[in-house]
């Protein structure tokens, strides 16, 4: 089975749409405007109930079948990047330094056309729980619907999400079972010493000569330390210190990103990340504190619905079953560590990554996401 027909008949207005949150993006747990023309498509589709402000600024939208059965969860994200767009699309942000590049616009839309075909057709036994969470970026939003009990308040029993990706072919799905996207924690590295004037080092304790051993001596970490079968990233991406030439400051920073599937390996990287920034220091004469904000779960696939999506997938346009995980991270692991379910990349065509300035949404993957996320509600949720 291809798109479903009157999905397909409603791309138009689909880009429509999609064109119109990606011209006004919205980052972190504030997305007002976005959850406001949400919530006002929602009641000109005829949804049952729009229960909105959860998690600031989330909705949870409910659209009953023709007959009682239990409940399904969708989840899309509608929240953009602090980045600026180079796409030069007639629709291009409106907002400086703000910019949908992660095709949350697109997510957004595909479970407002899957809901628009739901709210009409209904050819399903129980509810479809539509769930819009913004701040997927910062690793906040699911955590914060989640913590407003949003699973056991709408008796969601599974859940389901899909992220676009510009690495496949259009209409492309890939999953799979088991753990599918990395843990991603970040590291905040503050390094305090005795600034100075430049010509006289012996006078200070330099903090910019021992981040750059630290620096360097975190790299073993992942090439000495983790186990060779394990797989685990340690980005370093910011460094900072000083503001003269000729002064040595008083303080440097190091910040980056880890990246795992065990919480063993997660906890490896965090002891010896400490033992070598204390041991530098003590060895430099200086201070170090590491602090830490972000620590995202993985994201694990439940087998038996995997399968489903997957065999869903395999109906609308093409299913990948892949043999190894993604690096990626996805908020979406928070909502799959409290009730089973499944995440799966849908190929949008390839061109400039997410993240990439100038990346862009295909409005052309629309329909295949909105016939994707309709007929999983029809096959887990099947009339008699
Ligand atoms: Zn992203
Ligand atoms: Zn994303």
């Amino acid at each position: 089975m291809p798109v479903l027909n009157s999905i397909a008949d409603a791309e138009a207005q689909m880009a429509g749409w999609r064109q119109h949150i990606h011209q006004n993006p919205e980052i972190g747990l504030d997305c007002v405007k976005t959850a406001a023309f949400v919530a006002e498509r929602l009641r000109e589709i005829g949804v049952d109930e729009i229960h909105e402000g959860i998690g600031r600024t989330g909705i949870v939208a409910l659209i009953k079948g023709r007959a009682a059965g239990p409940t399904l969860g969708l989840r899309a994200d509608m929240d953009a990047l602090p980045m600026p767009e180079t796409t030069g699309a007639p629709y291009a942000s409106q907002v400086p330094g703000a910019m949908h590049a992660c095709g949350h616009d697109g997510h957004t839309t595909m479970l407002m056309g899957a809901a628009k075909y739901l709210a009409e057709t209904r050819n399903f036994a129980g509810t479809v729980a539509l769930i819009f969470q913004p701040a997927e970026e910062t690793g906040e939003g699911a955590k914060a619907m989640l913590a407003e009990g949003i699973m056991d308040r709408f008796g969601v029993e599974r859940v389901f999400a899909i992220h676009t990706s510009a690495g496949e072919d259009l209409g492309v799905f890939t999953t799979r079972p088991g753990p599918f996207m990395a843990s991603v924690g970040d590291f905040n590295i503050h390094i305090t010493g005795r600034g100075g004037h430049a010509a006289y080092p012996h006078k200070s304790s330099d903090p910019v000569a021992a981040m750059l051993v630290m620096a360097n001596a975190l790299q073993t970490i992942v090439s000495r330390n983790a186990d060779a079968t394990d797989e685990v990233v340690l980005s370093i991406t910011q460094v900072n210190a000083g503001s003269a030439f000729n002064v040595i400051p008083a303080e440097a920073r190091i910040g980056g990103t880890i990246r795992c599937f065990s919480v063993e390996a997660r906890d490896m990287v965090r002891r010896r990340m400490k033992e070598i920034c204390e041991g530098v220091a003590a060895a430099m004469g200086v201070s170090v504190t590491i602090s830490s904000k972000i620590d995202l779960d993985p994201t694990v696939n439940h087998e038996a619905e995997t399968a489903l999506a997957a065999e869903v997938a395999a109906e609308i346009s093409g299913v990948e079953i892949l043999g190894h995980p993604h690096m990626g991270g996805e908020d979406f692991g928070a909502m799959l560590g409290t009730r089973p379910g499944a995440f799966l990349f849908l190929g949008q065509g390839k061109g400039p990554l997410v993240h990439e300035t100038d990346f862009d949404f295909n409005d052309k993957a629309a329909p295949i996401g909105a016939s994707f996320l309709a007929r999983l509600v029809e096959r887990a949720l099947p009339m008699g």
